[in-house]
């Protein structure tokens, strides 16, 4: 992890909201990054300063009872009937009391059950509109930067391919018998990209498939693995420390490809390679 990615995730970190490998890869920089370690501790201290410093402060009586009051007019207003029928049957020792506190504690009821069921759809709609939404962009970001990991891995540590061929036919068996899934492995050269040869990786918590393709001096490590089923996910590009990387999910298979080369270099790749796929 750079410093870059560990400043982009820190909030993330702080607020809890990382995945548990993103925490360790995060604490783990810490450790080593003075520089990061301090920007992490002022960080937190704000944090902390903030939740001391910030006045909290209760509603007034008065104004709780005046929105309380105006709302049992709201309800008395909206159904008159109904409301002076059942104070007898369910409230019977309250007859005896003023009437103007029998309707307090009957509206004072209705309204506290109001405020739950309003304050319950809130929660509901805030977790499913808002929470995938904060949720994505740090899980997109993490796997950017596995997969931008895998790829200066695989061209640094001279372990390009496990099985270095340009034949579909000798690469595709090989990945097969390593994987519990079955990618679609197609030759490009006639388009510009001659297949290298396969590799296995792990991502995202689990085995994938890393075809290796070549554009004139470039390569394009191209990320295979299931897609959870009926996952649907437009295409995402993400440009990183001079990286491109392109995602894209078809009915079986994630993709994600990662390589130096242009932005259209890439895009015209996943044209081709998705052109080239056998019709099922
Ligand atoms: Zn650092």
């Amino acid at each position: 992890m750079t410093c870059d990615e560990a400043i982009k995730l820190m909030d993330g970190y702080l607020d809890g909201e990382l995945d548990p490998i993103a925490n360790q890869t995060i604490e783990q920089h810490l450790r080593e990054c003075q520089k990061c370690d301090e920007a992490y501790k002022t960080h937190s201290a704000l944090i902390r300063s903030i939740g001391k410093a910030t006045p909290y402060y209760k509603a007034p009586s008065g104004l709780r009872e005046r929105i309380q009051a105006s709302l049992r007019e709201e309800i008395a207003e909206r159904s008159p009937r109904s409301v002076s029928r059942n104070i007898p049957s369910l409230f019977p020792s309250l007859i005896q009391s003023k009437q103007s506190e029998r309707r307090a504690v009957l509206f004072g009821t209705q309204w506290n059950w109001l405020a739950l069921a309003a304050a319950i759809v809130l929660a509901a709609i805030i977790a499913f509109n808002l929470a995938p939404r904060l949720r994505r962009p740090g899980a997109d970001q993490f796997l950017a930067t596995q997969l931008i990991a895998s790829h200066v891995r695989s061209l640094m540590a001279n372990h390009l391919t496990d099985v270095a061929s340009s034949d579909q036919h000798t690469v595709k068996p090989w990945l097969d018998a390593k994987l519990d899934f079955a990618p679609v492995v197609v030759d490009l050269s006639s388009e510009g990209f001659p297949l290298v040869g396969g590799r296995l990786d792990y991502l995202d918590n689990r085995p994938v498939a890393a075809l290796v393709y070549q554009r004139r001096k470039h390569f394009i490590n191209l990320f295979v693995w299931p897609a959870e089923s009926g996952s649907v996910s437009a295409d995402k590009r993400i440009t990183r420390q001079g990286y491109q990387l392109l995602h894209w999910v078809d009915s079986d298979f994630n993709y994600w490809a990662v390589s130096d080369v242009s932005d259209n270099d890439l895009q015209a790749f996943k044209q081709v390679f998705e052109k080239q796929l056998p019709r099922r």
